[in-house]
């Protein structure tokens, strides 16, 4: 589609379109891309839908003019399974998995990092910043080295050493903050001002990142044989998988193929849930966290200073009758378990709470029959060992001698 420019998400303000604006001259609210009309067809929409196989085969869907701009790795076109029996738990409702742990990275990041580096290249960028709890600063070195972009990732301490040793095997400068999620966010906003550095933040901070998130609700409605879910459980630290997923559906809703978007329900930790607080409270404003606490470190954003993405989340939620909820480290564990011995899903904490919220669901709004439930699995474990250690370690496994009668003597 054509890109008409740069729109404030809050109070709708126009702005042209540069690859350098992250925040509304009037009010600082962040931007969303903004589109001329683009007068697909239901029919036309629904070919490029079925024929897709990798995300930017959406290309006429996306923001960027040139095609040999595009940084790909082969992100997008990942698996829906269907989870209905085994202990999903959705009691009544259909549910399925949309695997983003096979993204080239293993994290749904690349898609809007995929997004975001394409329009780096076609604008000429020389460096990429991002600030980052870890998956977004894995996927931005991966896209930048492939773009021949240097990047400079900041991330907390509490990122793994798994990412870590990622993002400095893609070539990438890392830093850690002795900070929180929301400090790492900050500084990197500050040095991308101060350099005129291009900020690849994927909170809302660049708006063509959210680009990138809605291509998995085109694929969620092609998956699911243009039968759409009824409901869509999205992790969420400040939320732009979510608001983009809406964004998404919105647009096929628009295009004809899909009667109005599904419930978009927000999962946070409870040890860091400043949306989910502010959702039981039935308020629209949103408080930053003080202290986060979780297992889930890719959703442990306190969003201090930039509160206001909270609110974005908030109100796509709401918009959609969607709801945020907040799930425990140990519910969050339970998920992980399950999705790996039931479905064969290797989750890091944070792409299980996805699940752990629709069985919370489950209990506390119910579903109805013939309900479609979709929870988007966001990462992938073997970028974090610790976390996966937290239901299966290998301490004690055992060790025998090179003998069948050995090796039998242990094998139950
Ligand atoms: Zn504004």
């Amino acid at each position: 589609m054509q890109a008409s420019g740069l729109v404030c998400l809050d109070c709708g303000h126009t702005h042209g379109l540069g690859v350098f604006s992250y925040e509304c001259d009037r009010c600082g609210w962040p931007l969303g891309v903004a589109y001329a009309p683009d007068g697909f067809s239901s029919s036309a929409a629904r070919e490029i839908l079925i024929s897709a196989r990798r995300m930017w085969d959406f290309f006429d869907f996306l923001p960027l003019d040139r095609s040999d701009a595009i940084v790909e790795l082969g992100e997008g076109g990942t698996p829906l399974l269907e989870a209905s029996s085994g202990d999903g738990d959705g009691k009544g409702a259909e549910v399925f998995l949309k695997n983003e742990t096979l993204n080239p990275t293993g994290a749904f990041k690349d898609r809007p990092l995929s997004v975001i580096l394409s329009m780096a290249r076609q604008h000429g960028v020389e460096r990429v910043v991002t600030g980052s709890s870890g998956n977004a600063g894995v996927a931005m070195s991966a896209y930048a080295a492939r773009a021949g972009i240097d990047a400079v990732v900041v991330v907390p301490q509490t990122t793994s050493r798994e990412k870590l040793l990622a993002i400095k095997a893609f070539g990438a400068q890392v830093v850690q903050i002795a900070g929180t999620c929301s400090d790492s966010l900050s500084v990197a906003n500050d040095l991308c001002a101060k350099h005129d550095w291009l900020c690849a933040t994927t909170t809302y901070r660049n708006p063509f990142g959210l680009e990138g998130d809605k291509t998995v609700a085109y694929e969620l409605l092609r998956d699911m044989d243009f039968r759409p879910p009824t409901h869509v459980f999205v992790p969420i630290g400040s939320g732009p998988l979510l608001t983009g997923c809406y964004r998404g559906f919105q647009d096929l809703a628009r295009w004809g193929l899909l009667d109005e978007p599904p419930r978009m329900i927000g999962v946070q930790a409870r040890g860091c849930a400043p949306i989910a607080a502010a959702y039981e409270k039935g308020t629209e404003h949103v408080e930053a966290w003080a202290h986060s606490d979780t297992i889930a470190t890719g959703i442990a954003d306190e969003l201090k200073g930039y509160e206001f993405d909270g609110v974005l989340s908030l109100r796509a939620a709401r918009q959609s009758g969607g709801a945020v909820l907040s799930v425990s480290d140990q519910q969050i564990i339970e998920a992980m378990e399950s999705l790996a011995g039931s479905w064969g899903v290797l989750a890091e904490p944070t792409g299980a709470v996805g699940l752990a919220g629709l069985r919370q669901y489950a209990r506390t709004h119910g579903f109805s029959r013939g309900d479609r439930a979709v929870c988007i699995v966001t990462g992938c474990g073997f970028k974090d060992s610790v976390g996966i250690s937290r239901f299966v370690d290998t301490d004690k496994l055992p060790v025998v001698e090179p003998s069948l009668e050995a090796l039998e003597h242990v094998v139950t």
